[in-house]
């Protein structure tokens, strides 16, 4: 009888991983890093608890590091066979996947400069960039909604899960001794009120399930309120003339946000001459999304060919990329009546640090936050109201009017969850309880129970059986 380990994402939400184990194959789900404090990153560190050579085959349900960032070090610890994905999904992780080996190498540089001050031991990065071109080798690309035979016995099937490109429901058929088990793992669900991409797949039947439950306890707002407070803004900005700043993450907030600014344009509310997107990260990622237009929600996709452009680039034609630190710098000459976009999402490094320096101090200047921003971030302390800002050296005067936008984000509220589980038939799947915080899956445990829905929390390393 096959069984299934629990081996991350069962207090919080990062670290996803799940082993998956028959009579003749091991599959390991995911391979996700621990992101948090210092303390809990250094559970990245720690060995596998299994061996990585004896696993057969890596599923992975979407691009997130805290879903695919320990597959490097998977590798370098001796895995050698196919990670499967979907195929927008190799796209994404090649550049996610990069990005965390060049930050993972230069924390190791800093912290080496320290040690050697110290006369202590130096630490090696978590993962290089040769680990990530191996690991890169080995994936590969699936088509949603097509059955692929992975293992002797182990059928996959990727659905839609609308939360970043490319991200998907996982569904595993098990074939043993004459009988099929069916686990469907719900990956991370999508807001069904974003932009862009399908809404999340109904699955109507399954034997066991592990469903993710980060807004097990709350719902979003409305996104038409969040959109006409969008729109607010920008006309503010116009009438006021100074420049919106926009710290995004690279990997769907951004082309959302490049979405609705588009619709904005195209019903005339957007004046600005320019939007820039000064992140080569992020721009890298939208050119992803441009060749993916096929998985687009189809009314998304009418509305880009009615502006008779066809992608998202040209439905919003002020767009302008910014590649190089020149170009970036030279929008800091810029002082009034452009939209700037870059990253970090929290402003805690990256390019943003640079534009918030030329305009925080500025009054008619504005910035917008568009994403979650956690404690101890710059982000934060701009939400929380802070009259100074410490960035890139110097101290600056926080006068430019901070504006917090909630309504934007790429995972289900509370409703969507439930009704996504509502349309599985009867008998309802045995369900597992996962990447939310205890909170979450308690008030979700809660709710499902009163639509007669068993639900279990389980606890890091529990072993099921499927
Ligand atoms: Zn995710
Ligand atoms: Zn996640």
């Amino acid at each position: 009888m096959a069984t299934l380990t629990f081996l991350g994402a069962t207090a919080g939400v990062t670290g996803s991983m799940y082993l998956l184990e028959t009579a003749q194959s091991k599959i390991l789900l995911e391979c996700g890093l621990v992101q948090g404090s210092y303390e809990e990153e250094q559970e990245n560190e720690k060995p596998f608890p299994f061996d990585p050579a004896s696993i057969d085959a890596v599923v992975l349900s979407h691009g997130h590091l805290d879903h695919s960032g320990r597959l490097p070090r998977l590798v370098n610890d001796g895995y050698r066979g196919p990670i499967y994905m979907t195929s927008p999904t190799v796209e994404l992780l090649e550049i996610l996947l990069k990005d965390s080996a060049f930050l993972s190498m230069r924390d190791a540089e800093w912290e080496n400069k320290r040690r050697r001050r110290a006369g202590k031991e130096e630490v090696e990065p978590l993962y290089t960039n040769e680990d990530v071109e191996q690991t890169l080798q080995l994936c590969k690309g699936l088509t949603y909604a097509t059955p692929t035979e992975i293992l002797d016995g182990v059928q996959l099937r990727y659905l839609d899960a609308g939360h970043i490109l490319g991200s998907a429901i996982v569904e595993l058929i098990i074939k043993e001794e004459g009988k099929a088990r069916k686990l469907v793992f719900s990956g991370d669900l999508g807001n069904s009120c974003a932009a862009i991409l399908r809404d999340p797949v109904q699955v109507e039947k399954a034997d066991v399930l592990l469903m993710e439950s980060t807004y097990g306890n709350r719902n979003h707002r409305p996104m038409e309120e969040t959109l006409d407070e969008f729109k607010d803004i920008i006309r503010e900005a116009t009438e006021s003339g100074g420049n919106i700043l926009i710290p995004a993450f690279a990997v769907g907030r951004t082309q959302e946000i490049i979405f609705r600014l588009g619709e904005f344009y195209q019903q005339g509310i957007l004046k600005h001459q320019a939007v820039y997107l000064d992140s080569p990260m992020a721009i890298a990622t939208t050119e992803v999304y441009h060749r993916y237009q096929d998985v687009f929600d189809s009314e998304d996709k009418t509305a880009l060919r009615q502006a008779r452009s066809g992608s998202l680039h040209s439905y919003l034609p002020v767009l302008r990329y910014s590649r190089t630190t020149e170009e970036s710098m030279a929008i800091n000459r810029i002082t009034d009546g452009a939209i700037i976009i870059a990253g970090s999402g929290m402003c805690t490094g990256g390019r943003i640090k640079h534009h918030l320096k030329h305009n925080l101090w500025r009054r008619n200047a504005h910035v917008i936050i568009v994403g979650y921003q956690a404690i101890g971030t710059p982000g934060r302390a701009l939400v929380d109201g802070a009259k100074r800002l410490r960035v890139v050296g110097e101290d600056v005067a926080v006068n430019a009017t901070i504006h917090t936008l909630g309504g934007f984000s790429a995972h289900a509220g509370q409703q969507q969850l439930l009704d996504w589980m509502g349309a599985f038939h009867k008998p309802k799947p045995h369900t597992y309880l996962i990447h939310g915080e205890t909170d979450a899956k308690k008030a979700l445990q809660h709710q499902l129970h009163a639509m007669d829905i068993k639900a279990e929390i389980p606890e890091m390393g529990k072993t099921i059986t499927i």
